[in-house]
Order: C-alpha cells, then structure tokens, then sequence
C-alpha cells in the first residue's frame, strides 16, 4: 500500500490498519499548524486564477479525474475496504458510483445552478431599475471529513467547491486519511493546477488548525460534540460553517407496507457499512398488528447475512472501522438487555476474529429510556418498537435531539407524504431508506443537532458560494424622489407611499405620480 503523501514529510506520523485484521497497512504525516497554514496559504495563491475559469474549463479538469477514478476502480475499492472495513463491494455501490454521478452532474450543470437569476422587484422595475444575483466563489473553502465514508463525503465536496470557483483544504480522519491522499492523488493525475486542492492529514488538533487558519467556510462532517466546537472556534473569527452531524434515524413501518420489501429495506437500512451512516436506520417502528411477522423476516434475513473479512464480492457485512464505536455498540446493546429489551439475533462482538467485528444484530422489547433508542449507536443494531397510531409514530419518530433522515414505509403514498411531513427531519423517504446521499441534485442536511446547513444539490452548491446583488438604476440622470431636501411635500408624498405604494397595487401607486413628479423638480433654495 502506498503511503505517498502530497506534502514534505512530517516527524509524527498516523499509523493506519486495517480494521478487519489489525495489520498495518500504512502512514500519513500528522500534520501540524504550520503545515496546515503553509497549505491554506498556498490555495490562497492558486484560488483567484481558478476563479477566472469558466465553468466548462473548470469541469474539464473533473471529468479527467472522473475518468481516472473509474481507471483505477479496483485499487481505489480495495483502499476503501482496508481502511475500513467494508466490503469492497459496498465501497463501489455506497462510495463510488454516487461520486462518480455526483462529478458527471455537476461538471455538466453548475453553470445553470449558479446561472445569475434577475429578481423581479415589483413596482421598482417600473422606474427603469433592475437586479440580479451573481454567485461568487468563497475563496479557499475548508472541508473537514470523518472516517465512515472517507472517499464520498470529502471528494463530493471537493468536486462541488472547485466547480464554484473555490481552491480546498481537506483534513480528512485520522482514521482514513490514505483514502483522502489519493484522491490528491488522482487530481493530481488529472493535472488540477497547484494548491487548488491540499490535504493535510492529522488528528483532531490539524482540524482544529483548519479552523483557526484563516479559510472562507468549513464544512465539517463528524460528530455533534467535535461540531459544536468547530462552531465555536469559527464564530471567534467570524467563519460561515456547514454542520453534517449525527442522526438516529426513524424508519416508520405502517400496517399496510410491503412486509417483505420493508424488512429487507430495514436490515440494509441498519447493516450497510456495518450500521456507520449518519442516515443508518438506528430506530424501528412498526405498528403493532404486524410487529410479529415483520421482525420473524427481519430476524430470519439477518441470520442469513455473510459477516467477515471482506475477501470476496459475497461478503453482506464487515468489520467496524474502529473498537471505540465497537464497544459503544457493545455499551448500547448492554444497556437495553439490562433494561429489559431481548436480543433476538446477534448481539456480540465475534471473538474468533482480529478484527473489530460486530454481529448484525436485532432488539426488541425496546423503549425510549435506553440509550440503545436516545444516543446515536453507528454500529449493526436494529432495535424494533411497536406503535398503535399513525400520531404516535410521528410523536416517537420526532422523540428524538437528532433530525437527519426518516423513513416511512406504506402502500398508500398520501398517507406516507402526510406523515413525512410531520417528521422533523432534513429528509424524509417514503419507501426507501439512507441512499438519497447518492442522488447528487437533492440537499443533504439536518435539523435539530443532526446540524445546519446544506451539502449537495443546489441548496449545497449555494453553501459553496457568495451571492451578490447587483442593482441597477437605468436612469442615472434622475435623481430619487426619497433624497435630500426633505420637506412638506416629501413628508406628503412619503405617507402617500406608505398608504398606496407598498400595496403593490400599480392602481393604487398611479395615484403617486402626480406628487412624484412634482417632488422631483423640487430643489432647495
Ligand atoms: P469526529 O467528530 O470524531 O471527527 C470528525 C473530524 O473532525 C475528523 O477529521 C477529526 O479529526 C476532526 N476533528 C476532531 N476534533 C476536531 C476539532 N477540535 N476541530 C476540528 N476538527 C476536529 O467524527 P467521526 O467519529 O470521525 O465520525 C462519525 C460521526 O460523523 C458520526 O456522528 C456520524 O453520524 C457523523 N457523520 C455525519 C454525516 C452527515 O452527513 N450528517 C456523514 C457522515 C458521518
């Protein structure tokens, strides 16, 4: 495996290994403030050259890279699932095609996105006066990764910065920063100029030096605790953040769902990735009439999954990416056994491997005193909750500080809009759970301290960038009838305005225009 890195080398060092088996499989610079100053600054120097591209010749440089992501598919799959721990497979279906869809979208479609729109003023337009947005670049926007999906989340928001016009710096996990290096690597390859994207690799404290150096946004993803003082330590200097945090996500099963189609959505729901996205589903609700037979399918599909190392494509679930969230898994999982839920598949760690492996797991008997239903879980735990009425699943589904994505399964899709948009949530899906992260036009983001702001789509490209007015008077000989002097005609045609003008009623304001014409001739002797 390569450790190749984009910077000089550093004295401390990350040593990462694989979660599967312990080994070690590589090194990256623990990078320091200076370093990671040295790198703001030079995608300071690079960004106003980038800037004057167009969108087409900025899009050129990330289709190269696409194509050179799909050149070297294999490699960049088995890096993943080193790093972390998933399959291979799920590193190709929940990493890398999104990404590859996400570079193809906005490569071709920025320019639209970020088209300048005219803005109707009204009865302003009527004084020969017009305004339009223009979209400007940020400048050198600061993207701080976390490990569970190391090449998704950093890159996509690598690809949406640098189509705004913007140079990056990514401080991606320690957990995961080899991934993070070749995908420097691979725009290298595609020959973006210099210092348009630096990685610098670190733990916490190189983040905390991102945030500190100077950058024009952060968009950070991670953990509600690190968010919080990424928000703090920005605000000190003013600097705009983006929070994708946690979430413990609701997925609502209705008496009238596809049985068979919601169990097989739950168990992907709560397994993919080892139960380590932000969007898993980590809380089950079903209504009571059909709980039984749903969670029979669900036990009975789960004990069907392949857990292990993943050596082959036919491997369902791997390893954890770190024992940390290993053993708040095994905490969470205590926790409701004590309280008096029952384990109905699952529920350890395999002790037979080297690896950080935890069994997929299903819990019922469940209430929302355990932590196992309050606290974010990220690892293979599906408990399931009974309910009697569609009000009481809303009220469950929203028992929650999180508001990141929900789920609601039924037949009837009115039903299923109804109830979606009672859920606060940043996403709600009717029949579908976690994967709307991978349709690169639609907004990602949360609510509650599942955080603010927005990634993808066109409300994330927005994020990415400064929206100017621009206002026009097309009449620069003619003064305003609101200058200096003021006087009792002024406060006449004021009041009138008061009155009829702001109606926004052209009938009404026409009955202005005598006092308007009259005001501007009106000079002060
Ligand atoms: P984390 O908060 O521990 O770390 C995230 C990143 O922040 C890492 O790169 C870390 O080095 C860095 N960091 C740590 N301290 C910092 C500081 N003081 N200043 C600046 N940066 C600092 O999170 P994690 O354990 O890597 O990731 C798991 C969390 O991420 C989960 O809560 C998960 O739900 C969340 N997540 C959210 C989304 C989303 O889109 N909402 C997506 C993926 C993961």
């Amino acid at each position: 495996m390569s450790t190749q890195t984009l910077s000089p080398p550093q004295s401390r060092e990350i040593v990462v290994h694989d979660p599967s088996t312990g080994e070690e499989i590589g090194r990256a610079p623990l990078m320091d403030a200076n370093a990671v100053a040295a790198a703001v600054s030079r995608a300071r120097s690079a960004q106003p050259e980038w800037a004057k591209l167009s969108y087409r010749k900025r899009a050129r440089f990330i289709l190269r890279a696409r194509e050179i992501v799909l050149d070297q598919l294999e490699e960049i799959a088995k890096l993943i699932s080193r790093e972390t721990g998933k399959p291979a497979t799920e590193a190709i279906a929940m990493e890398i095609v999104p990404t590859l869809d996400l570079m193809h979208y906005f490569a071709k479609t920025t320019h639209q996105l970020l088209a300048r729109p005219e803005i109707d003023i009204g009865q302003y337009n009527l004084m020969y006066r017009w305004s339009y947005i223009v979209y400007k670049p940020l400048g050198v926007v600061g993207i701080i990764s976390p490990w569970n999906f190391p090449w998704a989340t950093p890159l996509d928001e690598v690809v949406m910065a640098l189509m705004a016009g913007n140079a990056v710096v990514v401080k991606p996990s320690e957990l995961t920063p080899l991934t993070a290096l070749k995908i420097g690597e691979i725009f290298k390859q595609a020959q973006l100029p210099e210092g348009l994207l630096e990685i610098v690799t670190g733990d916490g404290s190189t983040g905390a030096a991102l945030v500190e150096a100077g950058v024009n946004k952060i968009m950070f993803t991670g953990s509600v605790n690190t968010g919080k003082r990424v928000a703090e330590a920005a605000a000190k200097h003013l600097t705009p953040v983006v929070l994708e945090l946690g979430g413990k996500d609701p997925m609502v099963v209705l008496e009238d769902a596809d049985l068979e189609n919601a169990a097989r959505a739950a168990i992907w729901g709560a397994f993919c990735n080892s139960g380590q996205a932000c969007a898993s589903i980590e809380r089950c609700y079903v209504h009571e009439s059909i709980a039984e037979r749903f969670t029979d399918l669900v036990v009975k599909e789960t004990r069907l999954l392949k857990q292990g190392k993943a050596s082959t494509d036919a491997i369902d679930i791997g390893a954890m990416t770190n024992e940390r969230q290993l053993q708040i898994v095994e905490d969470h999982v205590g926790d409701a056994v004590e309280r008096g839920a029952q384990v109905r598949t699952g529920g350890h760690r395999l002790n037979d491997s080297k690896g950080w492996f935890h069994q997929p797991t299903v819990v019922t008997g469940v209430d929302h005193s355990m932590k196992l239903m309050r606290d974010e879980t990220f690892g293979p735990v599906l408990p399931i909750m009974t309910f009697k009425t569609d009000e009481e699943a809303v009220h469950l589904a929203n028992d929650s500080i999180y508001g990141l994505t929900a789920s609601v399964f039924t037949r009837d899709i009115s039903r299923g809009r109804r109830m979606a948009e009672q859920i606060d949530a940043g996403t709600v899906m009717i029949n579908e759970v976690v994967y709307t992260h991978a349709v690169a036009q639609t907004p990602w983001g949360g609510v509650k301290q599942s955080g603010y702001g927005r990634t993808h789509g066109r409300l994330g490209l927005l994020e990415l960038v400064s929206a100017q007015h621009v206002h026009v008077n097309g009449m620069p000989r003619v003064a305003d009838v609101w200058w200096f002097p003021y006087s009792e005609r002024a406060g006449k045609l004021f009041r009138g305005f008061a009155r009829r003008f702001t109606t926004g009623s052209l009938l009404s304001s026409s009955l202005l225009l005598p006092g308007i014409i009259r005001r501007l001739f009106e000079r002060r002797q």
